[in-house]
């Protein structure tokens, strides 16, 4: 990338937003900065894998925060996260800037960033993260309450090693928030082939850096690495906060869940294919 270009990606990323008061008004909120609106900018990608087979999380939308910059990613899982009201250590991969600042307001979270990229996310983001690989964390056995991966494992080659890591740093009644890009259409998971060019991963996968794309098939995929997994849905909110109606949160525990939540139910499969 030419020098200029750079600068003004890293312009755009660090001090790009509109203060509230310039933001027209609107139906919908976002609940990480409270702007109301119904004006989003576009955010996702826009090929030949994103459209046909409709990636949830990957194609092409107008979701993103004129304000804070938040995704429907972001509000569901904050939306979530008010809900359960999370307490305890919270190992954050890969950790985005709106989801972050949300936490760094909850005085009973303890919170780990980590990621490959140590330099991007001062030199873009403002913060200091740990360096970490999933596949092989560095830290003890069973010392944190939460793990946040979004859209991470779609990265990672030996996706049974980080799901296996994830699990071992977990407390005994720690849980994980795993989103992934998947789609409904596709049956059995693509896994991309070792020799495909970043071109072909994009055509046939969605994004240029992905290793796998998600099929209906994750669940029973998961289920071999022996975790109780849940997908949980909000019950009304969906308008409200320009949420994807048919993204649930993958929820990961180490024990079978049984409490109630405010806004959020487990479903099946098939009850979202509905939606
Ligand atoms: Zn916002």
């Amino acid at each position: 990338m030419h020098g200029t270009s750079f600068f003004c990606v890293i312009l755009i990323l660090v001090e790009f937003r509109i203060p509230s008061i310039l933001i027209p008004k609107g139906e919908q909120q976002c609940n990480i900065c409270g702007v109301q609106t119904s004006l989003w900018l576009t955010r996702g990608h826009n090929n030949h894998a994103t459209q046909k087979y409709d990636i949830i999380g990957g194609k092409k939308r107008k979701v993103n925060c004129l304000n804070c910059g938040s995704s429907d990613r972001d509000r569901l899982l904050k939306y979530f996260f008010d809900d359960i009201t999370p307490i305890g250590n919270l190992l954050h991969v890969a950790p985005e800037k709106a989801l972050s600042r949300y936490f760094k307001g909850k005085s009973n979270l303890n919170i780990t960033k980590i990621d490959k990229k140590v330099g991007w996310y001062k030199l873009v983001y403002g913060y200091n993260v740990k360096y970490g690989d999933l596949t092989k964390l560095p830290f003890d056995d069973g010392c944190f309450n939460w793990v946040v991966a979004n859209h991470v494992l779609e990265h990672i080659k030996d996706e049974q090693q980080a799901i296996h890591e994830i699990y071992r740093v977990l407390k005994q009644d720690g849980k994980a928030i795993l989103q992934i890009p998947f789609s409904f259409k596709i049956k059995s998971t693509i896994d991309g082939e070792c020799h495909w060019t970043s071109t072909e991963r994009e055509s046939q996968l969605g994004q240029k850096d992905h290793v796998r794309l998600y099929g209906l098939d994750f669940l029973k995929r998961w289920n071999l690495f022996h975790i109780q997994l849940y997908l949980l849905k909000d019950i009304n909110d969906y308008e409200r906060f320009n949420l994807n109606p048919q993204e649930p949160v993958i929820l990961v525990s180490k024990t079978i869940e049984t409490k109630e939540l405010k806004h959020f139910k487990s479903i099946r499969f098939e009850e979202i294919l509905k939606t």
